[in-house]
């Protein structure tokens, strides 16, 4: 059976946009891509779903997220760096049995309502591996892993392979593991290179959070500061004299499938390092700026050559999983940092959040774009009664009007698995199931 989806614009990127356009999907493929015209003739007997003045583009790629902190909103809202971080660790044993299943599940949803067809999580618990799953999302969740100097490597690879493969019987084929090293200051450089050993053998992607905060920088290089205070209980740090991506990179712990999140504090040697390793950055716009940790070098990274995507990272730092405004986040930024309007355009911050995203990944032969043979994931915008209505160009209407409220429906794999209205009462029970836990975070009963 084909289906054909039909918009007034059509943003394929990586190919110029289409008035009156339309996508043919077959057995979850994208068969054809032009205009609505052209794509009815070819495929007489399709069923024909008219979106009507909608934007019409590939499913948005949310390429940092921690579905299990869905319920974390404003947890330690305008502490410090570290101090966040310890807030957080300290709520923790807070949450119940079912807790984190629950915030995943909801986080999973909030995704899908964004537009959002792949994720790239970070996964403390391991409960977004069956989250991803059952809301359908395209997803490889990284399984967080921690140790300092004085942690065994090859205990702590030991224990993540028995959690991968306790979650493993969880995935669908849409979902892949990964591995995730929280940090260089979390996990000292014998470790990080034993994951990162044990995740080649696996074929599996390496995903860290790195150069994020002025204090991380201090603690990999000299074990002082804030982290290394507020970690005290948890671990002792070493120092290493060296920048956390200089450490990386000495070690060759930068390369492609490495996912490097933040990147904020960098300059051009250490980008150089970047591009020349072959890893990606995600940009995280919102919860650097909210943490306070900075701007990260957009405009370089990219010139650079370095696949960049883009990613929510988690309402415990950054408000909610919109993707859309997370754009909206770059967008400002980059545009304040440089002092320039053209820094980035709306155009690029689309192709950022499909096709970068899906380089990072490396998973952008299969999705990104719409084009004949890549998998059918997809997502529309919805413009009616917007300041972005009858468009010129239709990716600024798209970022500066898209939101969760405006996305029409979401497709994965040729599936449609979220539809604006149909799922009204799933998004609320989902919301339902998980709001018990943040209040046992908060520590009342009210
Ligand atoms: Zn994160």
């Amino acid at each position: 059976m084909t289906e054909i989806y039909a918009a007034d614009h059509v943003l394929p990127v990586g190919a110029p946009p289409l008035r009156q356009g339309a996508v043919a999907v077959q057995d979850g493929l994208i068969v054809a891509v032009g205009t609505r015209a052209e794509v009815l003739e070819a495929h007489a007997g399709a069923r024909v779903e008219e979106l009507g003045f909608a934007v019409l583009l590939p499913a948005l790629i949310n390429a940092h997220t921690h579905l299990e902190y869905a319920t974390y909103g404003g947890f330690g809202d305008g502490l410090p760096f570290s101090d966040w971080l310890a807030d957080h660790v300290a709520r923790r044993p807070r949450l119940a049995p079912g807790d984190v299943e629950a915030a995943a599940a909801l986080g999973a949803m909030l995704c899908l309502q964004s537009g959002v067809g792949t994720i790239a999580d970070a996964s403390y618990a391991g409960a977004a591996v069956a989250a991803a799953s059952e809301a359908g999302l395209r997803a490889i969740v990284h399984l967080e892993a921690f140790g300092g100097p004085d942690a065994d490597a090859e205990s702590v690879v030991e224990a993540l392979r028995q959690r991968l493969a306790a979650v493993a019987g969880s995935t669908t084929p849409l979902v892949q593991l990964g591995v995730s090293p929280h940090s260089p200051y979390s996990v000292a450089p014998a470790v990080f290179a034993a994951l990162d050993a044990f995740a080649r053998s696996q074929g599996m992607t390496v995903m860290t959070h790195v150069a994020e905060s002025l204090a991380e920088l201090e603690a990999v290089a000299d074990g002082t500061g804030p982290i290394a205070d507020a970690l005290r209980t948890l671990t002792r740090i070493e120092a290493t004299g060296q920048h956390p991506i200089e450490l990386l990179a000495e070690r060759g712990l930068l390369r492609p499938g490495s996912i490097l999140v933040h990147a904020v504090h960098v300059d051009a040697n250490q980008i150089g390092l970047i591009a020349s390793s072959g890893a990606g950055v995600v940009h995280c716009p919102r919860s650097n700026a909210l943490l306070g940790c900075g701007t990260a070098p957009l405009v370089e990274l990219r010139a650079a050559g370095v696949p960049v995507g883009i990613g929510t990272d988690s309402p415990a730092s950054a408000i909610d999983f919109d993707l859309w405004a997370e754009l909206r986040a770059a967008i400002v930024t980059a545009r304040a940092r440089e002092g320039r309007p053209d820094a980035l355009l709306a155009a690029e911050t689309v192709e950022l959040a499909t096709l970068g995203g899906a380089r990072v990944l490396g998973i952008d032969d299969r999705v990104g774009t719409l084009s004949v043979g890549k998998r059918a994931d997809l997502t529309a915008v919805d413009l009616t009664d917007t300041s972005y209505a009858s468009t010129e160009d239709a990716a600024v209407s798209a970022v500066f009007a898209g939101s969760p409220e405006r996305t029409l429906l979401t497709i994965i794999d040729g599936v449609v698995r979220y539809r604006k209205g149909a799922d009204t009462e799933r998004l609320a029970a989902c919301w339902a199931a998980a709001l018990p836990g943040r209040t046992r975070m908060i520590g009342t009963d009210d």
